[in-house]
Protein backbone atom coordinates (compact mmCIF):
# COMPACT_ATOMS: atom_id res chain seq x y z
CA UNK A 1 0.00 0.00 0.00
CA UNK A 2 1.22 3.16 -0.98
CA UNK A 3 -1.41 6.09 -0.74
CA UNK A 4 -4.32 6.01 1.47
CA UNK A 5 -7.15 8.40 1.19
CA UNK A 6 -9.80 9.02 3.69
CA UNK A 7 -13.12 10.60 3.68
CA UNK A 8 -13.26 13.12 6.48
CA UNK A 9 -17.09 13.29 7.98
CA UNK A 10 -17.67 10.31 10.05
CA UNK A 11 -14.19 8.87 9.76
CA UNK A 12 -11.95 11.48 11.28
CA UNK A 13 -14.38 13.72 12.56
CA UNK A 14 -17.56 13.34 14.03
CA UNK A 15 -20.36 13.61 11.25
CA UNK A 16 -23.09 16.77 12.72
CA UNK A 17 -25.41 17.87 10.54
CA UNK A 18 -23.37 20.12 9.59
CA UNK A 19 -19.44 20.89 10.44
CA UNK A 20 -18.92 25.10 9.12
CA UNK A 21 -16.92 26.32 11.71
CA UNK A 22 -14.05 24.89 13.26
CA UNK A 23 -15.52 24.40 16.91
CA UNK A 24 -17.96 22.11 14.79
CA UNK A 25 -15.18 20.04 14.02
CA UNK A 26 -14.41 17.32 16.55
CA UNK A 27 -12.13 14.04 15.99
CA UNK A 28 -13.44 10.85 16.30
CA UNK A 29 -11.65 8.81 19.23
CA UNK A 30 -8.49 7.05 17.94
CA UNK A 31 -8.42 9.09 14.44
CA UNK A 32 -5.33 11.16 15.17
CA UNK A 33 -3.42 8.21 16.17
CA UNK A 34 -4.61 6.48 13.22
CA UNK A 35 -3.66 9.11 10.97
CA UNK A 36 0.05 9.21 12.93
CA UNK A 37 0.12 5.13 12.38
CA UNK A 38 -0.39 6.09 8.68
CA UNK A 39 2.49 8.24 8.72
CA UNK A 40 5.02 6.13 10.60
CA UNK A 41 4.03 3.50 8.10
CA UNK A 42 5.09 5.99 5.61
CA UNK A 43 2.05 5.87 3.56
CA UNK A 44 0.75 9.28 1.44
CA UNK A 45 -1.80 10.77 3.42
CA UNK A 46 -4.84 12.23 1.57
CA UNK A 47 -8.63 13.31 2.08
CA UNK A 48 -11.08 13.07 -0.86
CA UNK A 49 -14.88 14.48 0.94
CA UNK A 50 -17.85 16.03 -0.68
CA UNK A 51 -18.79 20.02 0.46
CA UNK A 52 -21.46 20.62 -1.30
CA UNK A 53 -22.25 23.14 1.12
CA UNK A 54 -19.97 25.49 -0.44
CA UNK A 55 -21.86 25.66 -3.77
CA UNK A 56 -25.46 25.87 -1.63
CA UNK A 57 -24.27 28.69 -0.35
CA UNK A 58 -23.67 27.83 3.24
CA UNK A 59 -20.28 28.49 3.66
CA UNK A 60 -17.05 29.29 1.81
CA UNK A 61 -14.09 28.13 0.48
CA UNK A 62 -12.07 30.39 3.24
CA UNK A 63 -14.36 29.04 6.03
CA UNK A 64 -13.54 25.20 5.20
CA UNK A 65 -9.61 26.14 4.98
CA UNK A 66 -10.12 27.14 8.37
CA UNK A 67 -11.60 24.08 9.30
CA UNK A 68 -8.96 22.16 7.56
CA UNK A 69 -5.83 24.35 9.62
CA UNK A 70 -7.50 23.02 12.82
CA UNK A 71 -7.61 19.63 11.71
CA UNK A 72 -3.88 19.92 9.87
CA UNK A 73 -2.53 21.70 13.28
CA UNK A 74 -3.66 19.28 15.87
CA UNK A 75 -2.72 16.19 13.69
CA UNK A 76 0.68 17.49 12.98
CA UNK A 77 1.30 17.72 16.55
CA UNK A 78 0.35 14.26 17.03
CA UNK A 79 2.79 12.93 14.40
CA UNK A 80 0.16 12.70 11.43
CA UNK A 81 -0.64 14.64 8.59
CA UNK A 82 -2.33 14.74 5.34
CA UNK A 83 -0.39 15.11 2.63
CA UNK A 84 -3.10 16.34 -0.28
CA UNK A 85 -7.19 17.56 0.90
CA UNK A 86 -9.43 17.74 -2.09
CA UNK A 87 -12.96 18.32 -1.85
CA UNK A 88 -15.95 18.27 -4.24
CA UNK A 89 -18.29 21.76 -3.45
CA UNK A 90 -21.00 20.67 -6.17
CA UNK A 91 -24.56 19.15 -5.31
CA UNK A 92 -25.14 18.02 -8.75
CA UNK A 93 -24.71 14.45 -8.37
CA UNK A 94 -23.91 14.08 -11.75
CA UNK A 95 -20.40 16.08 -11.24
CA UNK A 96 -17.49 13.58 -11.92
CA UNK A 97 -16.04 14.15 -8.91
CA UNK A 98 -18.97 14.52 -6.58
CA UNK A 99 -19.08 10.91 -4.95
CA UNK A 100 -20.16 8.16 -5.31
CA UNK A 101 -18.27 9.55 -8.65
CA UNK A 102 -14.85 8.29 -8.82
CA UNK A 103 -13.18 11.48 -9.95
CA UNK A 104 -11.82 13.14 -6.61
CA UNK A 105 -9.85 9.36 -6.04
CA UNK A 106 -8.68 9.57 -9.81
CA UNK A 107 -7.35 12.63 -9.38
CA UNK A 108 -5.34 11.36 -6.18
CA UNK A 109 -4.13 8.60 -7.58
CA UNK A 110 -2.96 10.91 -10.97
CA UNK A 111 -1.16 13.57 -8.40
CA UNK A 112 0.64 11.03 -6.59
CA UNK A 113 1.30 8.50 -9.79
CA UNK A 114 0.47 5.89 -7.67
CA UNK A 115 -1.64 3.03 -9.47
CA UNK A 116 -4.95 1.75 -7.71
CA UNK A 117 -3.63 -1.54 -6.48
CA UNK A 118 -1.48 0.08 -4.47
CA UNK A 119 -4.01 2.79 -2.58
CA UNK A 120 -6.96 1.91 -0.46
CA UNK A 121 -10.22 4.14 0.19
CA UNK A 122 -11.66 4.33 3.63
CA UNK A 123 -15.37 5.93 3.90
CA UNK A 124 -18.38 5.03 5.98
CA UNK A 125 -21.11 5.11 2.93
CA UNK A 126 -22.12 3.47 0.21
CA UNK A 127 -21.38 6.13 -1.99
CA UNK A 128 -17.42 6.16 -0.89
CA UNK A 129 -16.92 2.14 -1.61
CA UNK A 130 -18.90 3.15 -4.85
CA UNK A 131 -16.30 5.99 -5.84
CA UNK A 132 -13.24 3.83 -4.26
CA UNK A 133 -14.65 0.57 -6.36
CA UNK A 134 -15.15 2.63 -9.56
CA UNK A 135 -11.33 3.89 -9.25
CA UNK A 136 -10.25 0.48 -8.68
CA UNK A 137 -8.90 1.05 -4.96
CA UNK A 138 -8.97 -1.45 -1.78
CA UNK A 139 -12.07 -0.33 0.04
CA UNK A 140 -12.33 -0.06 3.70
CA UNK A 141 -15.79 0.74 5.41
CA UNK A 142 -15.79 2.37 8.90
CA UNK A 143 -18.57 1.56 10.57
CA UNK A 144 -20.82 5.45 11.23
CA UNK A 145 -23.33 6.62 13.34
CA UNK A 146 -25.95 4.60 11.58
CA UNK A 147 -23.98 1.28 12.85
CA UNK A 148 -23.76 -1.71 10.51
CA UNK A 149 -26.64 0.26 8.56
CA UNK A 150 -24.65 1.04 5.33
CA UNK A 151 -23.84 -2.86 5.32
CA UNK A 152 -27.44 -3.57 4.29
CA UNK A 153 -27.14 -0.60 1.62
CA UNK A 154 -24.59 -1.96 -0.08
CA UNK A 155 -24.48 -4.33 -3.17
CA UNK A 156 -22.84 -7.86 -3.25
CA UNK A 157 -20.38 -6.53 -5.43
CA UNK A 158 -19.84 -3.45 -2.57
CA UNK A 159 -19.39 -6.11 -0.03
CA UNK A 160 -17.67 -8.30 -1.39
CA UNK A 161 -14.18 -5.82 -2.02
CA UNK A 162 -14.80 -4.46 1.32
CA UNK A 163 -13.16 -4.52 4.59
CA UNK A 164 -15.54 -3.57 7.35
CA UNK A 165 -14.26 -2.28 11.10
CA UNK A 166 -15.34 -0.17 13.89
CA UNK A 167 -12.95 2.62 13.17
CA UNK A 168 -10.16 4.01 11.64
CA UNK A 169 -7.56 3.38 14.02
CA UNK A 170 -9.24 -0.47 13.28
CA UNK A 171 -8.64 0.66 9.78
CA UNK A 172 -4.63 1.11 10.78
CA UNK A 173 -4.14 -1.42 11.89
CA UNK A 174 -6.04 -3.54 9.16
CA UNK A 175 -3.82 -1.94 6.81
CA UNK A 176 -0.75 -2.76 8.52
CA UNK A 177 -1.45 -6.81 8.19
CA UNK A 178 -1.25 -6.38 4.34
CA UNK A 179 1.66 -5.38 3.90
MG1 LIG B 1 -18.51 10.42 5.44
Amino acid sequence: MKLVILDRDGVINKELKWVETPDEFEFIDGAIEAIANFKKAGYITAIATNQSHIDRGRFSVADLDAIHDKMLKELRSNGGDIDKIVYCPSFDNSDPRRKPNPGMLLELLAHFNVEPNDAVFIGDYERDMQAGYDAGCHLILVENKHGDGEYHNMPDYLKEKTTFVKSLLEASKVIEKWK
